[in-house]
Order: C-alpha cells, then structure tokens, then sequence
C-alpha cells in the first residue's frame, strides 16, 4: 500500500510527534523536524543535515514541506508588496507585506472569499469558497520569510485580509497556535492582532482562549441603521451585543481593542458621529484606528473629504479618545485595505 505524503507546513509539533512514533522513530527526530521547518525555514531534506540521508530518504517518502504558492508579488512605489497566493483551483488569495521603520507588518487572509458582503470591502464582492487550512495561514508567514530574509518573530501578524476569521475558527486558532509556539515561528501573541467584522459567538469563544491575539473590531458606523447598511453581520449581533462581548473580553495590563473606523464620504464621516463613537466606547479600554476609503470604481461609495477626516479625528482627540489615521499603503498594486479581491492585475489590508 503506498502512504499518502503527508505536508509538514500546517502540523503541530504533537501531530508531527505522533506521525515519527508511528514510523517507529524516536521522538526527538520529530523535535529536529519540527525546528527544521518552522524555525530554520528547511524547504527540501537534504537541509536536515542533522538527519543522517538513510533516514531523511525514509521521511522524504512520508512527508513534504510545502509552502503556499506565490503566484505573483506587486511591489508598490512605497514599498508594500502585496503577495497572491494560488490556493489551487484556479483560486487566489493575498496577503500584504507593509514594511515600517520601527517594525514589519504582515497582513494574512484566512478564507477564499468572505460571506460577509461589508458592502465597502472589494472580498465582500467575492464568493465565499472555502476556509484556509492551518498551514496555508500560517504557511503565508513562512513564504514571506523565504522571500524577503525577514524572521517571523520580528513581524507583526494582522489577521485582516480576505475572510472572517471567526468564520473558520478553528483552521485560525490552530494557526495562531502555529505562530507563537517558542520551538518555531515564536511570534509573541502580542504583536498578532485578530479583526472581525462582529461573530459576537467567536468573540466569546476567543475570550476563553487561554492566549488570545490582540482584538480589533471593523465598527465602521455609530449607529445600527448605518452598521445594518453598511455590515450584514450587524442586523444578527447589533452594536449593543456586539460592545458588549467586548466588554467581557480579557484584557491583559495595557492592552486595548482597536475599533477600525472605514470613513466613507457622507456616510459615517460626520461630527455627529465622531461624537456617538466617542459615547458608545466611552467605558471600553480602546484605541481607534481611522481608514479613509480608498477609492474604487466598483464601490458605491466615495472616499471622505480631507477636511472631515481632520474634523472627525479632532473631535475624538478633544474627547480624549487615542485615534489615528491610517496612512494608506500599496493602493498603486490594490493592496491597500478594502481592495483585496484576488485579482492579479496591478491597479492595501481591508477591515
Ligand atoms: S471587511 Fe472582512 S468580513 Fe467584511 S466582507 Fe471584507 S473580508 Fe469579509
């Protein structure tokens, strides 16, 4: 009977642990293995030169290490470079590289597609094909760290592009699990931030978490009637059930929930809402982060005068609110947030 090769990218150190003590290897080949891959960013069997070759041509007919598959990389003017991945099946999807003087930050999708129909996001318009599996999450770190020579633990990990995380739970917590653990990638949950459009059920199930990511939210409205427009999610868990279960959510010493605030031209961009967002997060430990819509032909809205964005931010600064407006990246490649759609011609993350 031939075995079916089995891709390392995407195993626990358990999983592997287990598939070695089955070929009746000891356990600590599984602990070379397991660094090999997630720490030394191993790619073919020859590199285990730890492994003498008898072995190594055993593992090699049992196991692979497979990264997802670059299929082609945008570098923009400022130097973000949106990735597209083939997810196989003539199917894409993307994962921006944002380099900063102080730090890097990756950008991962977790679906193909999104179910969640944001009406100002470009996934929103996309059908919702599948979940990503655990390694093809966490895989996207793993290639951006072969391509560019950056290590993972220097990143900060933005779990913010195509998908809804909370929508494939589990494929999620298993890669972030993937990310942090201190025998491979060691990126240090506090430097990796989750944003959901509002699953208030996966919000309490990630508070149970014994490490949670950081926890941002694509609020993007101050009231329902606008959130029900603008987020379908929003007529299942309204703004009041959705503040609180974060209200419930743990908060370690000095961390904040960062609220995404997408602002859309005549939509959501006036005082009178700066001054109900200030209100409805007033006993919540928050930062705000404002996004002024990138423009985009195929959305029906238009992106916010300068003079509003300016307005909107004052008065949150003058009512001791932390906000800041995000600076947009990559929109010369469509990889600057809310334009992720797979597409592979050169034209930012999203929520
Ligand atoms: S903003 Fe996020 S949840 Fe909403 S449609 Fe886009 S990818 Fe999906």
């Amino acid at each position: 009977m031939v075995m079916a090769v089995a891709n390392l990218v995407g195993m626990t150190s358990a999983e592997i642990e287990a598939a070695i003590l089955e070929l009746g290897e000891p356990r600590y080949r599984a602990r070379q293995i397991y660094a090999g891959v997630y720490r030394r960013l191993y790619r073919d069997w020859e590199q285990f030169t730890d492994i003498g070759k008898p072995l190594r041509e055993k593992f090699r007919a049992r196991f692979s290490i497979e990264y997802p598959e670059i299929s082609q990389v945008f570098v923009s003017r400022d130097g973000t470079r949106r990735y597209l991945f083939n997810a196989g099946a003539g199917q894409r999807v993307e994962a921006v590289f944002i380099p900063e003087e102080s730090r890097d930050t990756l950008c991962v999708s977790t679906q193909v597609g999104c179910a969640m129909g944001c009406l100002f996001c470009a996934t929103g318009r996309l059908p919702m094909l599948r979940n990503l599996s655990a390694g093809e999450i966490a895989g996207q770190v793993l290639a951006l760290e072969a391509d560019r020579g950056v290590q993972a633990k220097r990143l900060n990990i933005v779990v913010m592009g195509m998908g809804e995380p909370l929508n494939n739970y589990e494929n999620v917590m298993s890669a972030l699990r993937l990310m942090t653990c201190g025998k491979g990638m060691s990126i240090s949950p506090r430097r990796i931030t989750l944003s959901t459009s509002g699953i208030v059920p996966g919000i309490e199930r990630l508070a149970s978490e014994p490490v949670t990511p950081n926890l941002a939210i694509s609020l993007n409205a101050s009231t329902d009637a606008a959130r029900d427009r603008l987020m379908p999610v929003n007529r299942k868990w309204n703004i009041a059930a959705l503040l609180d279960a974060c209200r419930r959510f743990p908060l370690a010493e000095r961390r904040r929930i960062t609220f995404e605030y997408v602002l859309i031209g005549g939509v959501n961009d006036s005082i009178e809402d700066a001054r109900r967002l200030v209100r409805l997060l007033g006993n919540l430990r928050h930062k705000i982060n404002l996004i002024p819509l990138n423009a985009d032909p195929a959305l029906p809205f238009s992106p916010p005068a300068p003079e509003r964005v300016e307005a909107f931010a004052k008065t949150l600064a003058d009512n001791y609110v932390t906000a800041s407006v995000r600076r947009p990246r990559g929109e010369d490649i469509a990889a600057a947030c809310g334009m992720l759609a797979g597409v592979e011609s050169v034209a930012s993350c999203r929520k």
